[in-house]
């Protein structure tokens, strides 16, 4: 069993996940026995730069016995020019069990799983999809709201770079949520047509009366030149803050993946206020990274058996 995006799986799944998360969770904070896989190792290969993602797999590996072995291209012999699919041969040979791969290409997970035996696990791919990210996302939506059916959400920022916004969009209108973009129109992804959500181009009618606020990193290092004018305008016009999430509801959630640029996309007082939920996000991370660890191997497990 893979899991590489929230767009190929089915509302049950994600159900489940998200059921399993919780459970590991409570089960964790309560000191209960948590599963085991000591006879597991996994090969975090991280090719893109990360803080919450890799340590959240480290420490979901940590707590569920998983051994763990971590690696980006510096370090490596993707370095000397080895590709891709001779690591994933590499690895797969010396006998790692499972693989969690971020790389700036979209779609490297998928080629990875071609090559390996064991789960692969995306951690992150290009523009594609963060599907942990989302399944986070909603663990802690679900904390403060108990469902995400019936929910309006607005995702304010730079969709069409972000594959945040990918792996929430399907994930949340999957689970009956309505969706909101808000974006200057440089920043909305093509292919409207095809996308669950409704596109908004200001921040009054994207927000107004929405339940959580989702907010996205501008994510230069993806960004061709000319699609704004500049930051500064980008944040008088887009900048979730005191002023602003006053068009969603007085309870609405403040949400953001993270890392944040404080002062662009939120003002300091947002991100530390009351509203926000960013610490609780980063926490859940872990919790359903061990959802998905337990997924993988259990089921791998039976199968055995
Ligand atoms: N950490 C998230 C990601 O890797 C969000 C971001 O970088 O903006 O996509």
């Amino acid at each position: 069993m893979n899991f590489l995006s929230i767009r190929e799986m089915e509302r049950p799944e994600i159900a489940k996940l998200l059921r399993s998360a919780a459970s590991l969770k409570k089960d964790s904070l309560s000191g209960k026995k948590l599963p085991a896989f000591p006879d597991k190792t996994v090969g975090l290969l991280f090719f893109e730069d990360s803080t919450r993602t890799r340590v959240g797999f480290e420490m979901a590996a940590r707590r569920l016995g998983i051994g763990f072995t971590s690696f980006g291209v510096k370090g490596s012999s993707m370095s000397k020019g080895e590709s891709l699919k001779d690591t994933v041969l590499t690895l797969k040979n010396e006998g790692v069990d499972g693989l969690v791969i971020r790389h700036e290409a979209a779609g490297a997970p998928n080629v990875a799983a071609r090559f390996f035996d064991g789960p692969v696990i995306n951690a992150g791919d290009g523009m594609h999809e963060h599907p942990t990210q989302a399944l986070a996302d909603a663990t802690t939506i679900l904390e403060h709201r108990k469902k995400l059916d019936g929910l309006v959400v607005s995702i304010v920022g730079d969709v069409m770079h972000s594959r945040v916004a990918r792996s929430n969009i399907w994930l949340l209108s999957k689970m009956g949520a309505t969706v909101r973009l808000v974006a200057p129109r440089t920043l909305m992804p093509p292919y409207k047509e095809l996308i669950p959500a409704e596109f908004h181009y200001s921040l009054k009618t994207g927000l107004d009366g929405a339940d959580v606020v989702m907010t996205l990193r501008m994510q230069m290092e993806r960004m061709e030149n000319g699609l704004i004018s500049s930051l500064g305008e980008y944040a008088s016009m887009y900048q979730v803050n005191s002023g602003t999430l006053r068009y969603a509801k007085p309870d609405a959630l403040v949400m953001h993946p993270g890392p944040v640029n404080r002062g662009l996309e939120l003002d300091d007082l947002t991100v530390d206020g009351k509203q926000s939920v960013i610490n609780e996000q980063v926490e859940n991370g872990v919790y359903v990274r061990m959802a998905i660890f337990n997924a993988v191997f259990a089921s791998k497990a039976k199968k055995k058996s």
